[in-house]
């Protein structure tokens, strides 16, 4: 039989996060390309998530959520992130943070519309926003601040453009969105009458004191915002596909629709797992953010010393490195030239950008146990 494949997916390339992954299990190597985030899971959200299948919750839950996990989903957005929000109107717990994008993007946008997607990008946002065949338009902010300027993204605005993605802190320069860059995107949107759908998945992982402002909390950003977050990274559960989207009802009730037919519901007993996780107390927070700070620092002065200039992130838990005094023709290559000499794999830097800016770049996850990081900050010194 010869069936065509769909024209949705005509566009979409494999990641070179996949391909990074087989060669580094090919040369037995350390894998710091993928963002697998394999730290230990709190116990409490372990044992919330037992419990609960001993108890029974084995059954389909509402589309949007179980009340308990979104009860205390909107007490952490009080608290946390300075958003009132009605728990039982403005709140759809999905199948991950990427299952929350992909229902917001269906629900809300038509085909053809166009989609501001700022550089470098999370590629999953890309291939998402290919596969429901809208326009990705881009903005490319520089290296090494990111900054985002007000001209250049007035000029990036195109007569299509309906919505613009940000993500906060961002994967993979781990950028974090000052107040003064929300507001400019605040008086853009509200003249362009943009949607905005913020990625804040890494939240909770910010260093050197920086405080994350979540979009929807700026301006009048709140009433054209669907504001994604997961518990993947939070709690370390990456392999329970758990997150959620925030809007104004309207929104969320359009979210939901499109969620419920997607995914029925998220994972019964895992939504109270992660309720379990969200009452712990709040130093809980504070410990991930010194802990991964500590894994920033032993890894970005490891590249520093390898000859690797590192990007050093304000938050989540990736760091972009400089490759270009190894002298190679592009990022794939050099990649594959630190995976040959160091069994230490990474991602090129052409998989974050459309252009050639991403080929003097690599990317390293440092979601890692702390020996492990250290281990490959010895090897990657072989490269000095
Ligand atoms: N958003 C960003 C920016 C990410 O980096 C990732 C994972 O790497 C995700 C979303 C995926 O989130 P989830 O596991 O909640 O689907």
């Amino acid at each position: 039989m010869n069936f065509p494949y769909s024209r949705r997916i005509a566009n979409l390339q494999p990641s070179d996060i996949r391909l990074m992954t087989r060669e580094c299990e090919r040369v037995g190597g350390i894998n710091l390309g993928q963002g697998l985030g394999d730290l230990p899971t709190p116990p409490s959200v372990k044992e919330g998530a037992i419990q609960a299948i001993r108890a029974g919750y084995n059954t389909y839950t509402p589309s949007e959520g179980i009340p308990g996990l979104r009860y205390c989903v909107a007490e952490k957005l009080r608290r946390d992130n300075g958003l009132d929000v009605d728990p039982d109107k403005q709140i759809v717990i999905s199948s991950g943070t990427t299952g929350a994008f992909a229902s917001a993007l269906t629900a809300l946008l038509n085909p053809g519309d166009g989609i501001l997607l700022m550089e470098p990008y999370y590629a999953y946002h890309l291939n998402t926003i290919l596969l429901s065949e809208l326009e990705p338009q881009f903005l490319t902010l520089t290296a090494p601040e990111f900054a985002l300027d007000e001209v250049n993204l007035r000029a990036a605005i195109r007569p299509n453009t309906r919505a613009m993605v940000v993500c906060t802190p961002s994967n993979p320069s781990g950028k974090m969105f000052s107040r003064d860059e929300l507001n400019i995107i605040d008086r853009v949107a509200e003249e362009n009458n943009l949607l905005i759908i913020s990625d804040e998945i890494y939240e909770y992982i910010t260093y050197d004191g920086r405080k994350h402002i979540s979009p929807a909390s700026v301006g009048q950003l709140g009433r054209r915002t669907v504001s994604i977050m997961g518990f993947s990274k939070t709690f370390s559960i990456t392999g329970w596909r758990l997150g959620y989207a925030v809007a104004e009802p309207a929104l969320a009730s359009a979210i939901n629709l499109v969620n419920d037919l997607l995914y029925v519901c998220a994972p019964s007993p895992l939504q109270h797992g992660v309720a379990a996780g969200l009452k712990a107390a709040p130093e809980y927070f504070q410990t991930l953010r010194t802990a991964y700070q500590r894994k920033r620092d032993i890894l970005c002065d490891g590249l520093a010393d390898a000859g690797l200039t590192p990007l050093v992130p304000q938050g989540a838990y990736y760091v972009l490195a400089n490759i270009s005094h190894l002298g190679l023709p592009d990022a794939k290559t050099a990649a594959m030239h630190v995976l040959e000499r160091t069994g230490i794999a990474c991602i090129p830097g052409s998989a974050f950008y459309r252009g050639s800016e991403g080929e003097n770049l690599v990317r390293f996850c440092f979601a890692k146990e702390d020996a492990i990081l250290l281990e490959a900050v010895t090897r990657l010194r072989k490269l000095r």
